[in-house]
């Protein structure tokens, strides 16, 4: 049998150019009712860069547009379409915070089954983080990267969880977590992997708003 590599060649431009459109079409309305706060579609658009999340990251890199544009719209679209789903979810729940958040001379030590355990020392915004879970029946949970979320996850079977991280790996934990379970995430003021920093208020409020046990 003859292999028609020119058809073969032409269908995979095709095919190229079909998947650069509508990223770039996705793309561009994901954006708009992002700056709008108004988020059009959002189930299908989050499905629709979920799957199309690296060609959308290639246009974003050509147009020299901040790459992390498509995970925070990524996180703002989940958070949007699992809200309600989270909200109405009882039983144990559990906020995931990066070590990196710390004050350079936090005295805790890395557990190697539930990381970094906070003694509300008071020199960094953990304090009044963990203070808010416990009021608002949250486990906190300190870790030193992001493998360690699966691990906590297994090991405590929450029925929900809130995440705090940077771009990237708050939105690939979100999609990961958010096939088994419901989940919300707020992304970091400042990342970087040292002194990083998150608004507390927004933290604060979004444990206060989930009184549910
Ligand atoms: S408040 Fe907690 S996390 Fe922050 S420095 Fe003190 S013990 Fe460490």
């Amino acid at each position: 049998m003859l292999i028609n590599y020119s058809f073969i060649g032409k269908l995979a431009v095709v095919l190229l150019a079909a998947i650069i459109i509508i990223s770039a079409f996705v793309l561009l309305v994901a954006v708009i009712s992002f700056k709008r706060r108004k988020l059009l579609f959002p189930k299908t658009i989050l499905f629709i860069l979920d799957v199309l999340y690296t060609p959308a990251k290639i246009i974003c890199q050509t147009f020299f547009i901040r790459e992390t544009l498509i995970d925070e719209i990524l996180i703002e679209f989940r958070n949007a379409v699992l809200l309600e789903k989270y909200k109405q979810t009882t039983g144990k729940k559990i906020l995931i915070g990066p070590h990196c958040m710390r004050h350079p001379n936090c005295k805790s030590r890395c557990d190697p089954q539930i990381g970094y355990v906070c003694t509300k020392c008071g020199l960094c915004k953990y304090a009044k983080i963990k203070k808010a879970c416990e009021d608002a029946g949250y486990l906190l949970f300190i870790i030193p990267g992001d493998r360690f979320v699966k691990k906590i996850v297994k090991l405590h079977k929450p029925k929900k969880v809130l995440g705090i991280a940077c771009f990237e790996e708050l939105n690939e934990s979100m999609h990961a977590i958010s096939t088994i379970l419901p989940v919300q995430g707020i992304p970091l003021l400042r990342d970087g992997c040292y002194n990083t920093d998150v608004d507390l208020k927004a933290v604060v409020k979004k444990l206060e708003d989930d009184t549910n046990v």
